[in-house]
């Protein structure tokens, strides 16, 4: 059979990494293919029709547990697909230290086909076959948004297995990425593309690194491609453009790319895009004739930020960027970084730069069977200490600080606050780990291979200590 681009990709990428570790064989081929695959068919009525739904659920790891991952609603979903998926959340989550092994489902459908009441139908559906299954609960297996779906999918999966865990006090955690409303965390939507921007502000932090490539530090004035504006790349653009000073110079959607050297809004992008349903016309910038030919727009940092297999050995010689932020998962083949890395380009693999929505998923996971939002307990207790301790220093120096100084000060965290320093801080420190093997390790020369190597060591050292491999 013939394997996936995609899958194959992953296989090969995971083979080179583990050639650079000395576990046995057994051990590395147990970490490598997915533990449990459900692929499933039911049939829902739709008008006055029968439609058979093809969908998967695929648990890659379960060397932690519950194991964890989005679903995804597409027409090219595939057994492989869902594979491939599925063992990159593995490593996603090992590398930013989140407690879960590795899942993925997705749904064989063309979602704008349907109308609301007929996608809940096929979730509701989707759901129950999966509880049937044991391939949902808050310990066993937890899905997440991924492309096609969001927190108004969640809230009906939630809502389905409720109905059969009536009582279980727990139930709320069988899924994340839910509204708020029913559980949801602050800042879990923006998640992704917030982790994509603390990762790359951390890439962009050491000198001796972005010096190579002819670049300065901090990512003011960089330039920035992007192709996709769905959940993941609309908030890397106007995160990196409000608070990193990212010039944002090309933009691809299905529809084609626009570009403008000095720079194109995102904002206005985004509300122009919605006004007329396309990015072209944008009077900031200029439509180019053929869409593809956004890889090849110069620019320091380049975000693919669609679907798995966007960079091939076809395209990969076009490109003109510096840095390539993988904000969506597998946009890179293995032939295509061959190609790559012998012109220099650095390229942040997905598995690193875009666990920030999985990181934020723990979080909702932790606040859901903590029954509480985060800060309720300390928020007004720090403002008490703050404000006790900005007064000290009144009163010890004799000077007045002013009202809206005070009030930055003082501030206790709210979930979003707390939300947001927790996904910073586990971007900054996954990045020095994944940096710190890599500047060790003289037979590692990507920062791919680093951080696949660096998640099998943790993930083979929990298969080592449960005993499997004595
Ligand atoms: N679908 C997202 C990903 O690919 C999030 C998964 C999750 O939050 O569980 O990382």
């Amino acid at each position: 059979m013939q394997l996936d681009k995609f899958y194959k990709s992953v296989l090969a990428n995971f083979d080179k990494a583990a050639s650079k570790t000395d576990f046995p064989s057994g051990l590395l081929e147990q970490i490598k293919e997915p533990n449990a695959i459900y692929e499933m068919r039911f049939p829902v009525k739709i008008g006055n029709e029968y439609e058979v739904i093809h969908a998967f659920r695929t648990q890659h790891s379960q060397h932690r547990m519950p194991t964890k991952g989005g679903i995804r609603y597409s027409l090219n979903v595939n057994a492989d697909e869902v594979k491939a998926l599925a063992a990159l959340m593995t490593f996603k989550c090992a590398i930013v230290d989140v407690p879960f092994g590795g899942a993925k489902g997705g749904i064989k459908i063309d979602s704008k086909k349907y109308t609301e009441s007929q996608l809940e139908k096929i979730t509701r559906r989707y759901t129950v076959e999966l509880i049937k299954k044991n391939f949902i609960g808050p310990g066993k297996d937890v899905p997440a948004p991924d492309y096609g779906t969001g927190p108004r999918e969640m809230a009906w999966i939630l809502d389905t297995y409720e109905m059969f865990h009536h009582g279980d006090i727990d139930a709320g955690a069988c899924v994340t990425g839910k509204p708020i409303e029913q559980g949801g965390v602050a800042g879990r939507t923006e998640a992704t593309g917030r982790g994509v921007f603390y990762g790359l502000r951390q890439f962009f932090s050491h000198q001796e690194d972005v010096g190579k490539l002819g670049l300065t530090t901090g990512l003011k004035d960089k330039t920035m491609v992007i192709q996709g504006l769905g959940n993941v790349g609309s908030y890397v653009g106007t995160i990196s453009q409000a608070e990193g000073g990212v010039k944002i110079v090309g933009i691809s959607e299905y529809e084609g790319t626009i570009y403008n050297n000095e720079g194109i809004d995102i904002f206005e992008v985004l509300k122009f895009r919605q006004e007329t349903g396309s990015i072209m016309g944008f009077p900031g910038a200029e439509d180019m004739e053929n869409r593809d030919d956004w890889v090849a727009i110069d620019c320091d940092i380049l975000v693919p930020a669609a679907l798995e297999a966007q960079i091939h050995n076809e395209n990969a010689a076009k490109i003109k960027a510096k840095v390539i932020a993988e904000a969506a998962n597998g946009p890179t083949t293995s032939e295509a970084e061959k190609i790559l890395l012998d012109k220099g380009v650095v390229i942040i693999p997905d598995m690193y730069i875009n666990a920030g929505g999985v990181t934020v998923s723990y979080f909702e996971w932790l606040k859901n069977l903590s029954h509480m939002h985060f800060g309720r307990m300390e928020k007004r207790f720090n403002q008490g200490t703050y404000t006790k301790l900005v007064e000290l220093v009144e009163k010890m120096t004799g000077k007045t600080i002013s009202d809206t100084e005070k009030a930055v000060l003082v501030k206790g965290g709210d979930e979003i606050d707390l939300v947001r320093s927790g996904l910073e801080e586990t971007m900054i420190n996954s990045y020095e780990s994944i940096r710190a093997l890599y500047n060790r390790r003289d037979n590692i020369k990507d920062l791919r291979t680093a951080a696949f190597v660096y998640a099998i060591e943790v993930i083979a050292n929990d298969y080592l200590k449960l005993g499997i491999f004595p």
